[in-house]
């Protein structure tokens, strides 16, 4: 009876409340910052060329095999404008076939690919996801912009500076360690000393009274 009366209460309880279902495609739940979406190209906005060098490691560690590019001379190295020889050409990911591993990320020595926020690309053409070099970097300039996206020449800079802080600090403290050292013992022998030099005479030899004294 008691669990009957629980139950419907339960009941009664869970049909008052407020639903918590978002009614998707309708309504948008907010992405999280760790969200991962599809992979897209980063953006080099200080010298306006893609990170990507085409070194195509990606492309032949995709388990899939999605993804594909070429490589080509960059004219702006030349000019002396960038500090890449070589930049991607033509790039290709078919994201309908991609599985969202990240190891493209992963085995990246550029950040030149990141695992954008781009989710909903559904498609009714089972190749309408062949997505090309103009459209993986629109993707990847919406994510540095959404994100805090870091450059890996900011990182760089970061970790130099952490580095020189740590190679600073560090003898500093072995100074400051060895200087507080000595003068905590000689001011402890010192402390000793004193005492023992104001201590009153016979003071630490006291003899226990003899018989005939008592
Ligand atoms: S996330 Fe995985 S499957 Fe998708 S393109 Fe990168 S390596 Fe290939
Ligand atoms: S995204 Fe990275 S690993 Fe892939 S081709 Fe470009 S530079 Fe090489």
């Amino acid at each position: 009876m008691l669990n009957t009366l629980k139950g419907m209460l339960m009941t009664l309880r869970t049909s008052l409340r407020k639903p918590v279902t978002a009614q998707y495609p309708k309504e948008h739940l907010p992405l999280m910052e760790r969200q991962v979406g599809f992979p897209a190209l980063t953006w080099d906005a200080d010298v306006g060329e893609p990170y990507c060098v085409g070194c195509m490691v990606c492309v032949r560690m995709c388990p899939t095999q999605c993804m594909s590019g070429t490589m080509m001379d960059n004219p702006l190295h030349a000019e002396g404008k960038s500090p890449r020889r070589k930049m991607i050409e033509e790039f290709e990911i078919n994201l309908g076939r991609c599985i969202l591993c990240g190891i493209c990320v992963e085995v990246c020595n550029f950040d030149a690919i990141e695992m954008s926020h781009e989710h909903e690309i559904s498609h009714y053409a089972r190749d309408g996801r062949r997505s090309d070099l103009p459209v993986l970097l629109e993707m990847g300039k919406k994510y540095q912009a959404e994100s805090n996206w870091i450059s890996p020449a900011e990182r760089k800079a970061a970790l130099a500076a952490e580095k020189a802080a740590a190679v600073v600090e560090a003898p500093a403290a072995a100074a400051e360690e060895t200087k507080d050292t000595p003068d905590s013992d000689t001011s402890a022998a010192t402390a000793e000393e004193t005492k023992d030099a104001n201590a009153p005479a016979g003071e630490g030899t006291k003899a226990e009274p003899t018989e005939e004294a008592k």
